[in-house]
């Protein structure tokens, strides 16, 4: 009745199917190391085999950002708005220190108008005829 026998021989040939590397794999390998180097231009980690190249594009786009930095400050300097170029990246409390400000300065004026001496007040013109 059976004659079985011939499954066995399969076996070996779908272990070694498994065992074989994928062609991804080998193009593209896995880091060789999970062990983690900080970035120093970035601060951010990467495994150590890829640290290397990575600080290679870093460096190249953090001197395209100094540049662009550089431009703006420069155009800054000297002028009031040097006061306020770090405040501008929170929009939030951009809009609170204009707030302050605006107020601050409302009480300077209402401060101002009180302590204001008598000859300062504006004078009626006087008419004279004849
Ligand atoms: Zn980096």
């Amino acid at each position: 009745m059976g004659s079985g026998g011939s499954k066995k021989n399969l076996e070996p040939e779908d272990k070694w199917r498994e065992r074989r590397p994928s062609v991804h794999e080998l193009t593209n390998p896995p880091p060789q190391s999970i062990e983690l180097v900080l970035c120093g231009i970035c601060n951010r980690s990467f495994a150590r085999d890829r640290i290397e190249r990575h600080m290679d594009v870093c460096a190249k786009t953090k001197k395209n950002d100094r540049q662009e930095f550089d431009m703006k400050e420069k155009r800054l300097i000297g002028t009031e708005a040097a006061n306020y170029k770090d405040v501008e990246y929170t929009s939030s409390s951009t809009k609170k220190d204009w707030k302050k400000t605006h107020d601050e300065i409302i009480k300077n004026i209402r401060a101002a108008k009180k302590d204001r001496p008598a000859t300062a007040m504006p004078k009626e013109p006087e008419l004279v005829i004849g």
